[in-house]
This record gives structure tokens, C-alpha cells and sequence, in this order.
């Protein structure tokens, strides 16, 4: 049997790096693409000179041409963290709308099975707690997040459109927020701030008054649930997330006391549109996919300690 082949678009960021790990080590030939806006060739350093992987510099916002068969696209190219929003909110928009159209046109031309990377910003600032996968979401189209939240959206439509209308076997994942090595230090968002912020001993910056909630996934938690979402049969959308929410203030905390840290937590004003509330409602990822997370936040944040010390020592914050 020759080796099965796949596409990840964002292969150089910080899931998508993973991913691409995974599927390697599955004996599948991984073909990453990225045009490295915000992922970084070091998440892939270790995987050049392997055989069975390549790398493809290209912005899947353009007409992607790929020689050979296909059996997998998976698209994982996006800006993710607020901050990027803000500075990047034109390829926000286009990669997930243009971007996704490109990618599954070549899904379609390829007859490869497509699974998108979607989000619990779908939900937007959510009135049903917690998420569930029926639930539509209360996004506002015109607030800073809204580059990303409505080109996932699209990004949805498009692919039930292609599904519906080309018969192409399709797979949407709803991500929430995710951690683990290979997160940018300065992207923006609470955990690797709080460690940069706590491991270098600065004031850790809470944005309001902490209050909102979040639930963090360890990374390699949420790549076995893509891994048995693509594998399944399930064409409708699949939250994978771990369910234990926690507060942010109480997130500055625990990240505090992990590394032993001095730092004093400050507070900041709320960005816009900061979601009140993110849980996932997981029990269709458990009757679907017999899908549930292994690594509580404890067990989690002790595993990524190292990856963020390294990198507070190299890049000297
Ligand atoms: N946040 C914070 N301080 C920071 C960065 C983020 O208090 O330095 C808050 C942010 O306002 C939000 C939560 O932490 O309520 C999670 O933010 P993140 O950017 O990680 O992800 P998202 O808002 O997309 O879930």
C-alpha cells in the first residue's frame, strides 16, 4: 500500500506543526504549505531532510497547484490571536474565505477528504453556556474580532457548500483555545503572555476584571481529536475542547504560582467584544468520536513550562 498523502495548510504555526508531526509519525507523507505571515520555519526545522515531508512556501489565498495525488487537505492557515487580528485584518479575512475556496477547490480537484479548522469564535460572546454545536453563535460582523470570527463562518458555509453541492467528503472541527510548545511568546493571548509576563517577573496584565472564563486544551489532546474526526464518518461540525473552564484572574494565578513567579497582577481594559464566557459542550466528540481529553490543565501547564522557559531565555522576552 503506497503511503497516504496530506495537505496542511499552516503547517508552520502552532497546531499546524503538530499536525504535521502526527501524521508522519501515522506513516502518512505530510505536505506542509505556508507562507509564514505568522507561522515560523523553526516549528518545522526537525522534519526537513524527511523523506516523506516537504514544505511549500505559498499564500493559500492564490491558486494552489500541488503535483500528485492527494487523500487529506486539512486547512489550518490563519492568523489566530487577537493582536494579529488587529494588524492583519485583510489576510484575516482572506484566508479564511479566499484561502478556504482555494483549498477546497483543490480538495475537489484531488477527490481528497477536506477538514477545516473552525472555532469556538463562531459562538462569538455566547448567550447558551456551554457551547454546543447546534448553537449559531452572536458574533458582531463589524467589531475587531469579527475579520476572524466571520471568515470562519464563511469558511463553514463554504464547506457545506462544497459538500452539498460537490458531493466532496468534508470535516469541520471547532477548536477552543488551545496550548502547548510552539505557541508564538508574543502572540498576544493569555497563556503565553502570563508565562513571558511570570517568568520574567513583570507585572501580569489581566484585561478587566478577570472575571471571563475561558477552557484550555492541551495541544496533543486536541490533535487526537482531529485525527479520529477525520478518520469518522461525521460531516457536521465537532467542538474539541476541554471542558474545565476556569477564569482568566484565576488562570494569572495558577500560572503565578507554577513558575514560582514574584509578579504582581495588574489590570487592563477589556478588548472589545472580549467573549463573557467559552466552554465546550464535548458529548458529541465523545458519542462520535469517543473523544474526551486526557490532560487536565495542571498536568498541562507542567508540560509547556519548559518550551516557555526556553524560550524567555532566548529571545530574552
Ligand atoms: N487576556 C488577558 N491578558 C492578556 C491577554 C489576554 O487578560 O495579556 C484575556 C483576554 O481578554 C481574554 C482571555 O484572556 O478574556 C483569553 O484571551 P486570548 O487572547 O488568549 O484568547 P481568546 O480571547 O481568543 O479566547
Amino acid at each position: 500500500m503506497p503511503k497516504k498523502r496530506i495537505l496542511i495548510t499552516g503547517g508552520c504555526g502552532f497546531l499546524g506543526s503538530h499536525l504535521c508531526d502526527r501524521f508522519l509519525s501515522e506513516g502518512y507523507k505530510v505536505i506542509c504549505m505556508d507562507n509564514l505571515l505568522t507561522g515560523s520555519p523553526e516549528n518545522i526545522a526537525h522534519l526537513i531532510g524527511n523523506e516523506d515531508f516537504k514544505f511549500i512556501k505559498h499564500d493559500v489565498t492564490n491558486f494552489i497547484y500541488v503535483p500528485g495525488d492527494l487523500d487529506y487537505v486539512l486547512h489550518f492557515a490563519s492568523p489566530a490571536s487577537p493582536i494579529d487580528y488587529l494588524e492583519m485584518p485583510i489576510q484575516t479575512l482572506k484566508v479564511g474565505s479566499l484561502g478556504t475556496h482555494k483549498a477546497l477547490g483543490l480538495a475537489k480537484e484531488k477527490n481528497a477528504r477536506f477538514l477545516l479548522a473552525s472555532t469556538s469564535e463562531v459562538y462569538g460572546d455566547p448567550q447558551i453556556h456551554p457551547q454546543k454545536e447546534d448553537y449559531w453563535g452572536n458574533v458582531n460582523p463589524i467589531g475587531f474580532r469579527g475579520v476572524y470570527d466571520e471568515a470562519k463562518r464563511f469558511a463553514e458555509a463554504m464547506t457545506m457548500g462544497y459538500h452539498r453541492y460537490h458531493g466532496l467528503e468534508t470535516r469541520i472541527v471547532r477548536i477552543f483555545n488551545t496550548y502547548g510548545s510552539r505557541m508564538r511568546l508574543k502572540d498576544g493571548r493569555a497563556l503565553p503572555t502570563f508565562m513571558r509576563q511570570a517568568l520574567k517577573g513583570n507585572p501580569i496584565t489581566v484585561f478587566g476584571d478577570g472575571s471571563q472564563t475561558r477552557s484550555f486544551t492541551y495541544v496533543d489532546d486536541l490533535v487526537e481529536g482531529i485525527y479520529r474526526l477525520l478518520l469518522s464518518d461525521e460531516v457536521e461540525p465537532v467542538n474539541i475542547g476541554n471542558p474545565q473552564e476556569v477564569t482568566i484572574l484565576e488562570f494569572a494565578k495558577e500560572i503565578v504560582e507554577l513558575t514560582g513567579s514574584s509578579s504582581q497582577i495588574i489590570h487592563e481594559e477589556l478588548p472589545d467584544d472580549d467573549p463573557k464566557v467559552r466552554q465546550p459542550d464535548i458529548s458529541k466528540a465523545r458519542r462520535v468520536l469517543d473523544w474526551e481529553p486526557a490532560v487536565d490543565r495542571k498536568k498541562g501547564l507542567n508540560k509547556t513550562l519548559s518550551y516557555f522557559k526556553q524560550q524567555v531565555d532566548k529571545t530574552d522576552g
